[in-house]
């Protein structure tokens, strides 16, 4: 198991590796000191996602079915 602490005495973060019976024997990788304070990270971090509401709302059509504005399809000039 992994802990992470926190030096009161030189305040220092670090984590450890042990046992959770050997907590009592974490000391301070700096000052050797046994003035730690137990730190609990937070996990619970959530992305939030806007853009993608739900049902509503109007979907955007993936393929168009003709380009308007597009020089190809409008009008045919003769000439040549
Ligand atoms: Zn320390």
């Amino acid at each position: 198991m992994y802990y992470n602490y926190k030096c009161k005495d030189c305040d220092c973060q670090f984590e450890v590796k042990i046992s959770p019976n050997d907590l009592d024997k974490v000391v301070c990788p700096e000052c050797s000191g046994k003035q730690l304070q137990r730190i609990y990270k937070n996990v619970a971090m959530f992305v939030k996602y806007g853009k993608y509401g739900g049902a509503m709302g109007p979907k955007p059509n993936a393929a168009s079915d003709a380009c308007s504005s597009c020089p190809h399809g409008v009008g045919s000039g003769g000439g040549g």
